[in-house]
């Protein structure tokens, strides 16, 4: 994970979420990478999938004020999709490259 997809070896982010122009290892070319809104709806689905519950738990469960439970909620939701972006976009760039994934064009419905 946030490796190149074509040596496994070269970092394929220069900064946070900031795709490199090409590979600091094998020289692939990384200038066509666009994952679009893919890695931030995979996000979204599992952050989501693990606050809810959290809240119901806090809430109902432990019976906390509801500031606290929402603000704990909140908290954790913040951090883990800050955390969960670059694995994911990195991940799904990973797999367009491998399946060489690109705009259709009009030759490729003749
Ligand atoms: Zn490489």
């Amino acid at each position: 994970m946030l490796r190149c997809p074509e040596c496994g070896n070269g970092a394929v982010f220069n900064g946070y979420l900031r795709f490199r122009d090409t590979c600091a290892v094998c020289g692939a070319n990384f200038k066509a990478a666009d994952a679009g809104d893919g890695p931030a709806v995979f996000v979204i689905l599992v952050v989501g999938a693990i606050v809810a519950p959290l809240l119901i738990i806090l809430q109902v469960g432990l019976n906390l004020a509801d500031w606290l439970a929402l603000t704990i909620t909140m908290v954790t939701a913040i951090v883990l999709c800050i955390a969960f972006l670059p694995p994911f976009k990195s991940t799904l760039f990973a797999l367009q490259w491998k399946h060489k994934a690109r705009e259709a064009t009009h030759e490729d419905v003749e």
